[in-house]
């Protein structure tokens, strides 16, 4: 039997979260995380399918080689090593893949260079990733490892919705484009949609509303992104936990000019003060409403900022597809907050959008409709799974070919 399963790697600056999948049924054999990377607090919770048991490590990991060797040791332990023949390949999930990237590819030194060189429009988001990778292959150089990009789902744009409206020398020269974010989410996402309906994706139009702490609307046409919310960073388009959207660019230059605040005290300001959490100083949901259930008017105005911006996207993408089949709500937000669908649609009647109370309170785990029987446009929830993605295109790639030295020889 050829390798099956493939662990999936998602690099953050202090953090890493794996989940080691079996690609015959995409089933996780094991999950895990290691949080504060490089403080004294350091800690790795793993969790074994098989055994069903959690195992937690309290202390200081140094960096990402020293975190990723505490994982691989982890798995050993469980009998699902780094070595295993069974295993054939790594996933990684890559933020920003820049226009070079259109597809998940396998990983060589020519790509870690074109991700290096992309370092400066994800200045937060690649240098983790690329620590993750290369980590990962000094632990195992001859397996194949794959760099699937949050980019890549909306290199498929046209340039009408990708351009800025500036001078295209200058935004040729600094790289400046939409390039959109949460794309494995919103790939996937989309198809689980066309599935819901009984459709095959390039029949439908559908509007993906990721809505986690960050958060990120699509519009896909027969299976291929037209219009994203978030830019060349993850900054733009809706209110999002600590991020505050779309704001009048001028805003900066005031801050900077008025305010007198630095350029990096912005940037803070903006990505980690700011959204639900600078209205309101909570960026949770369910905080949010149960203050707003207390009477709470600063949680009351930040939940009503929150979802007049989501609306306009809403009306936008509308717009942008002409024919809308679908709604889909995802992310934390999306999947478990009913308020937030509620609201998102109320008044869209026009539109054909509508959600079913009843079924909209519903809670359960797997896609369902919450617009009420035969409307024109489907309003789902439709949980993603972006690690279930990332092993896909990474198996997809790669799945045929042995994993390891050992030939492909395995069981
Ligand atoms: P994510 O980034 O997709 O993990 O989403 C995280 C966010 O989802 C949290 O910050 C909460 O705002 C929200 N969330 C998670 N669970 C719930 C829930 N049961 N009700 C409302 N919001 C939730």
């Amino acid at each position: 039997m050829s390798p099956s399963r493939v662990l999936v790697l998602n690099s953050g600056s202090s953090s890493v979260k794996y989940q080691l999948l079996d690609m015959r049924d995409g089933s996780r054999l094991a999950t895990g995380l290691v949080e504060r990377i490089g403080e004294q607090t350091s800690r790795l919770k793993h969790t074994c399918a098989a055994g069903g048991g959690t195992r937690e490590q309290n202390g200081p990991i140094a960096d990402h080689e020293a975190a990723l060797k505490a994982v691989a040791d982890e798995l050993e332990r469980d009998g699902l090593g780094l070595d295993s023949p069974e295993l054939a390949a790594i996933g990684h999930r890559v933020v920003h893949g820049g226009m070079f990237f259109t597809e998940p590819t396998v990983i060589d030194d020519a790509v870690l260079t074109e991700i290096e060189r992309l370092i400066p429009v994800a200045p937060l988001h690649n240098p983790a990733n690329l620590t993750g990778i290369r980590t990962a292959r000094a632990l195992r150089p001859d397996l194949p490892q794959v760099a699937v990009f949050d980019t890549a789902f909306h290199t498929t744009m046209p340039e009408a919705a990708a351009r800025y409206a500036i001078d295209p020398k200058v935004a040729d020269r600094y790289r400046i484009r939409r390039y959109g974010f949460h794309g494995t989410s919103h790939a996937y996402v989309s198809r689980e949609t066309a599935r819901l309906l009984g459709k095959a994706p390039e029949e439908v139009n559908v509007i993906v509303l990721h809505l986690g702490n960050g958060a990120s609307a699509s519009a896909v046409r027969g299976g291929r992104c037209v219009d994203t919310s978030m830019g060349l960073t993850p900054l733009e388009g809706l209110v999002m936990g600590t991020r505050s959207g779309d704001l009048d660019p001028a805003v900066i230059f005031h801050l900077a000019r008025v305010g007198g605040m630095s350029m990096d005290e912005i940037d803070t300001l903006l990505n980690k003060g700011s959204g639900l959490f600078g209205l309101c100083g909570d960026n949770d949901m369910r905080e949010i409403r149960r203050r707003i259930d207390e009477g709470d008017e600063q949680a009351k105005l930040a939940f009503d900022i929150y979802i007049h911006r989501l609306k306009k996207y809403i009306g936008a993408y509308c717009a942008v597809l002409g024919r809308v089949d679908a709604v889909a709500f995802t992310a934390g937000v999306g999947e478990n907050a009913a308020p937030v669908r509620e609201a998102a649609v109320a008044g869209l009647e026009g539109l054909g959008l509508a959600v079913d109370p009843e079924a909209n309170a519903v809670r359960a785990d797997g896609p369902r409709l919450i617009s009420p029987t035969g409307a024109r446009v489907a309003v789902a929830v439709v949980p993603t799974d972006e690690e279930l993605e990332i092993a896909e295109q990474t198996y997809a790639l790669v799945g045929s070919k042995p994993g390891s030295n050992h030939g492909g020889a395995d069981e």
